[in-house]
């Protein structure tokens, strides 16, 4: 984010005629659009300070059309030049499209313009599709865009805009203070959760780690020892959280008191943690609770790291079975997360767990990846439209029309056919997830998937 003068600046972008003058005018209560001209632009950019009820205070930026048709403008390429640099040093984009028409290839065009755009994070472009006074076309179908937030309004019968105006004062509500605490907020730091039934080893992985003896290691599981849940600033640019998940058991069972509560407050730890390391003890196989450890980790949408510790015991006399039973318990209970990195460490040694960071910073990559829409289109035409997939409900053919990537950290996906949801076959789910793993790697990441109606 580029607050300039601490005052959020609010660019609204779009092909021409889709009423972005007539949102200008209404953002700003002004009835004519021209308002300050920039000195030395010398094409429209229009920008003015708003001072909102609430107080907060922003910079509304008028641009001149963009895309295809805009560029068929004399001055096409000028104004898109001085769209381009409004976009870039905006902290909201407002990208204003005809709610009353489809989406067509110029929407497409533009949003693929504004990734290309520096300094710019697609969570903050937003999709505002106008002229919805009109009954006319879902605007559903503009997720296809490959953004996250689509607000309905029409500008001229003013429908919509406070709504709009209350997420724009939700989104700049905590406003930091200077332009460097935003830019430190904004490199992610991975935050990993160290998950895994008592004594596996979590502990002694978190000191070795850490370098230091941060935790009371103790051969008796269910000693008590520090805190079930805490936080350290390890080396590696990595924020560490350990948990200990001793009253979760199989999932889908009838939950109550204990159990309830213990995943529960797994929910809220996962909420701030992007990655999972599930500590295993090889030497004792995978149990039923291990899977439900992993299964949760899953559900809860963090992207999952399997760490089967203790190998420095996997020798002597009786290796091979302890190999045997490692191996057939995993193909046994592990079976639906074959997807996971695994890595084999021993805390107590230190053997492994350097690399175990490097698969963690590969895997925060993969899972804040955002696929050039470019790049989802050829797959989806290649590969996934065509593929069979049994008949709809009343024997209707299936038909899948476009996916787009709408979310990162977990990479979340819509695939837009003319099935409902619940009418898309278990297998096709899994056939996309998986092509999209394949083609884009998101390693131990899960994918989310939705599927949304359009004709
Ligand atoms: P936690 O309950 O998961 O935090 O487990 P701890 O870290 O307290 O470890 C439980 C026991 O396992 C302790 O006696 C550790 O010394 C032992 N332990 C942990 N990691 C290893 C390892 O890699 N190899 C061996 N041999 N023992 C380990």
């Amino acid at each position: 984010m580029t607050l300039i003068n601490n005052i959020p600046k609010i660019a609204l972008v779009g092909p021409t005629n889709v009423g972005k003058s007539a949102l200008f005018n209404r953002l700003t209560g002004t009835r004519a659009a021209i308002v300050c001209d920039r000195p030395g632009v010398t094409v429209d950019r229009h920008e003015l300070k708003v001072t909102r009820p609430g107080g907060l205070e922003c910079v509304i930026v008028d641009t001149g059309g963009v895309g295809i048709e805009a560029r068929k403008h004399a001055l096409g390429e000028e104004i898109e030049r001085a769209a381009r640099v409004a976009v870039e040093q905006a902290d909201l984009v407002l990208f204003v499209v005809d709610g009353h028409r489809e989406m067509n290839f110029d929407d497409l065009e533009i949003a693929s313009w504004l990734r290309t755009i520096k300094n710019i994070d697609s969570k903050r472009i937003w999709v505002v599709a106008n002229k919805k006074d009109v009954k006319g076309f879902d605007s559903s179908t503009f997720y296809a865009l490959g953004f996250n937030r689509i607000f309905e309004i029409s500008a001229e019968h003013d429908v919509g805009v406070l709504e709009l105006w209350d997420d724009i004062e939700l989104q700049f509500k905590d406003l930091p203070k200077d332009k460097s605490e935003v830019e430190e907020e904004e490199k992610k730091v991975p935050k990993v959760l160290v998950l895994g039934r008592p004594n596996v080893g979590k502990s002694t992985l978190l000191n070795s780690i850490l370098g230091f003896e941060r935790h009371v290691v103790s051969d008796f599981s269910g000693t008590t020892r520090d805190p079930i849940e805490s936080t350290f600033e390890g080396r590696h640019g990595v924020e560490w959280m350990m948990y200990d998940t001793p009253g979760i058991r199989q999932p889908g069972r009838l939950e109550r008191g204990v159990e309830w509560v213990a995943r529960e407050k797994l929910k809220d730890v996962a909420k701030q943690a992007d990655v999972a390391v599930v500590v295993l003890d090889a030497q004792a196989g995978v149990s039923d609770l291990d899977a439900s450890i992993v299964g949760l980790a899953v559900d809860f949408g963090l992207s999952v790291i399997l760490a089967y510790n203790k190998m420095d015991l996997m020798k002597g006399e009786n290796a091979s079975d302890l190999w045997m039973k490692l191996t057939r318990t995993k193909d046994l209970k592990l079976d639906f997360v074959e997807w996971c990195p695994e890595v084999q460490i021993s805390a107590l040694t230190g053997k492994g767990v350097q690399n175990l960071v490097k698969i963690i910073q590969k895997v925060m990559n993969d899972r804040t990846q955002r696929v050039q829409t470019s790049k989802l289109n050829t797959l989806f035409e290649k590969r996934i439209r065509l593929h069979h997939h049994p008949l709809g409900p009343q024997g209707r053919p299936a038909k899948f029309y476009y996916l787009s990537q709408v979310g990162v950290s977990p990479p979340e996906f819509v695939l837009f056919s003319n099935l409902p949801g619940r009418a898309v076959h278990y297998s096709y789910r899994r056939f996309i997830t998986n092509t999209l793993r394949t083609e884009f790697g998101f390693t131990g990441t899960p994918i989310k998937l939705h599927f949304k109606t359009a004709q």
